[in-house]
């Protein structure tokens, strides 16, 4: 059994697919459907986020976190942006907005092209190291 922290209040739990304790947990849903229940309305449909967080009083970033997750969908509630994690620009889906995106890919391909350049030993390199390299690309 692997433990790890709880990323909301710290505890210690079980590993699972969620990444609170337990406890956190159930305050999460209780504040999802709280989040959930004003967003059905009609009227409420076209709130912004900061309107929601006044409104539920749940905090923006767990309302965030719901939309990342998807649980809140921006297609359902399109007004339901939130800023980009790397330059704060209002986002719908992901984490990062389309430029912050475009940027990392870039990076990557960057470092992807240094790792590959020292290709001398190559050939000492067990076959399944190439195996998986192959399978990511
Ligand atoms: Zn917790
Ligand atoms: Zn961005």
């Amino acid at each position: 059994m692997e433990l790890t922290n709880c990323s909301n209040c710290g505890a210690v739990f079980a590993k699972n697919v969620i990444d609170v304790c337990p406890s956190c947990h159930r305050e999460e849903e209780k504040a999802f459907q709280v989040v959930y229940t004003f967003l059905r309305k009609q009227k409420n449909r076209a709130a912004v986020l900061a309107e929601v967080v006044e409104a539920t009083g749940i905090e923006e970033k767990l309302i965030i976190k719901f939309l990342k997750q998807n649980r809140l969908r921006t297609s359902q509630f399109p007004q339901l942006a939130y800023p980009c994690e790397s330059c704060g620009e209002p986002i719908l889906e992901k984490k990062l907005c389309q430029k912050c995106s475009a940027q990392i890919l870039t990076k990557w391909d960057v470092a992807k092209e240094q790792v590959q350049q020292p290709e001398v030993d190559t050939k000492k390199r067990p076959n399944y190291y190439r195996l998986n390299d192959n399978e990511k690309d």
